[in-house]
């Protein structure tokens, strides 16, 4: 289990969003998203910026239907599920694991492509940001033991000043259609196009269980 750390507890938390002039609502957020994730990594906090920045620029409320894409796996799917509510089991989030700290955000289309926006942390906008450039860089001079705090407090001042943000434009994914299929080697059934040749995938290359 993750050992709680002072810092990490929601009242200095809350200290350091007020000590970094966070806006209230979006301080709201962060608990919930900390609460979520099960504690407030870094990464999530910056994640929460991101989100609230891309929101912004799309001119949306989370209210709205979205769909979001990060670009890793690490942190970024819980800030946009728990603020902009695409989640995996919606099947309006997208993990693509490029391994960038980078969102894209956009309303539905009934085109084939939607315009988006791209929310990314700016390596050079982190040269003014010292910890967070360290500790971003994977560092050895991040001492997570010594540092965390500083780098809470630094995330919380920097904001969206370490983000830019960019107009793209992202392929629309259709629902398809699709009939039940019963797969020959264990007996369960699956969407057609789900089937691996005359198997499912459990039978074959997303097998990730044997039975006991
Ligand atoms: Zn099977």
């Amino acid at each position: 289990m993750q050992a709680v750390h002072p810092e990490e507890m929601p009242d200095a938390l809350k200290a350091s969003m007020e000590k970094g002039g966070v806006q209230p609502k979006l301080q709201k957020e962060v608990l919930r998203l900390s609460e979520f994730h099960t504690y407030p990594a870094p990464g999530v906090l910056i994640g929460a910026f991101m989100v609230d920045y891309a929101l912004e620029l799309l001119s949306v409320t989370p209210d709205k239907k979205l769909y979001g894409v990060c670009e890793t796996p690490k942190c970024l799917p819980d800030a946009l599920q728990v603020l902009a509510h695409c989640t995996t089991g919606n099947n309006r989030l997208r993990v693509v694991p490029i391994g960038k700290f980078a969102i894209t955000l956009n309303a539905p289309s009934e085109n084939e492509t939607a315009e988006a926006v791209r929310v990314y942390v700016d390596l050079g906008k982190l040269k003014t940001f010292p910890v967070i450039d360290i500790w971003y860089a994977n560092s050895p001079a991040y001492d997570k033991h010594t540092m965390k705090g500083s780098l809470q407090d630094e995330i919380f001042r920097a904001g969206r000043n370490i983000l830019s943000s960019e107009k793209v434009r992202v392929t629309v994914k259709k629902k398809k259609t699709w009939s039940s299929v019963t797969c020959p080697c264990c007996g369960e059934t699956v969407p057609d196009y789900l089937i691996e040749g005359d198997r499912c995938g459990a039978c074959g290359s997303m097998k990730y269980y044997e039975k006991i």
